[in-house]
């Protein structure tokens, strides 16, 4: 079997269409790190992971200073032991990342081999004035995304007024709210019983991501489903979610996890106990989405909403992707 021979990392950006607006952040371009792992037998494998400061702690220089730092320790090995080597050192998850799906590719073919041939992304409307909201939704509705991803801050008034309007404009929409944890317990009642009746589909971490008894009561409280982003990020802590209740589903995202491995050991344990669901990214660079949605299409029968819109938000198309985007159908080009 091949040997790692070394490792090393370019810094890449891809520009926005619009930029990118949440409770956290706002972003006008992607920018990510791509890692080049090098083995002894003349091949390449490549990871990707991009910097969101804001949820995993890492901007793109703590990502190189990790994958350069493990560097050493993974040269010389064999794949198959890289894992585990990797995945003991006390590094951010996003670093882990982008190695760890380096390291999967080079050990695992990209064929999927699900029966599933297409799979629908949502959309993200970033959070602004209610006016540019419903503009922004009717323009993605148009374009053939019926799954929209409404990011909202604390104004709790500007998010129920914008919600109602929403549904009102296009009422067969999927609507997923997500709030980023910008809300207090207060709020996120205040909001649940303000937009009652208009069928939405999921809210999601509406309040701080340590504050699991909190999102347990909202939980109890919401008759809409409840899900834990920010709150889960190792299968700890998805255990621990779901063993206490404290929401209905999850999230996943290779950059929480840690990649591949540790994404399919979450997926697993969904799948073994019955949990719904969303395969989601941060802003990512065209591998990492590819590596997302290898498992999208590998767990499709635990993965009820996939949020991987990232390249429906790029300037130009990126012909690094594996996979036809086409509105929100997303189809392999493998
Ligand atoms: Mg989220």
């Amino acid at each position: 079997m091949k040997k790692i021979k070394n490792i090393t990392t370019t810094l890449k950006s891809i520009p926005l269409d619009k930029p990118f607006i949440t409770a956290l952040r706002r972003v006008d371009e992607v920018r990510f790190v791509r890692v080049s792992i090098a083995f002894d037998d003349g091949s390449l494998s490549y990871g990707e992971a991009p910097a969101t400061k804001a949820i995993t702690g890492e901007d793109l220089d703590d990502i190189v200073a990790s994958v350069l730092d493990v560097s050493p320790l993974l040269q010389g090995l064999h794949v198959s032991d890289a894992f585990s080597v990797l995945h003991q050192q006390n590094i951010g998850t996003s670093a882990k990342a982008a190695l760890d799906m380096a390291l999967y590719f080079a050990l695992y073919s990209f064929e999927i081999k699900s029966d599933v041939k297409e799979v629908e992304t949502d959309i993200t409307i970033s959070y602004n004035k209610t006016e540019v909201m419903l503009q922004d939704a009717k323009e993605a509705y148009a374009k053939g995304f019926s799954h929209l991803k409404i990011k909202f801050a604390d104004d709790i008034e500007h998010a129920v007024s914008t919600t109602i309007q929403l549904r009102a404009l296009l009422p067969d929409t999927t609507l997923l709210i997500d709030a980023n944890q910008a809300w207090s317990l207060e709020e996120s009642l205040t909001y649940i019983e303000g937009t009652k009746g208009l069928d939405l589909a999921l809210i999601e971490q509406p309040i701080e991501a340590k504050q699991r008894d909190e999102l347990k009561m909202i939980t109890e409280f919401s008759s809409v489903p409840i899900l834990a982003d920010e709150a889960v990020f190792s299968l700890e802590d998805v255990k621990y979610v779901v063993e206490n209740q404290c929401a209905d589903m999850i999230n996943i995202k290779l950059m929480k996890c840690g990649g591949i491995t540790k994404g399919i050991e979450i997926l697993e344990y969904a799948r073994k106990h019955n949990v719904s669901c969303m395969l989601g990214s941060m802003l990512e660079g065209p591998l990492s989405i590819n590596a997302a949605l290898y498992l999208a299409f590998e767990y499709s029968d635990v993965i009820t909403f996939i949020d991987l819109d990232s390249p429906s938000l790029y300037k130009e198309p990126s012909d690094e992707l594996k996979f036809l985007f086409q509105g929100a159908k997303i189809t392999p080009l493998v």
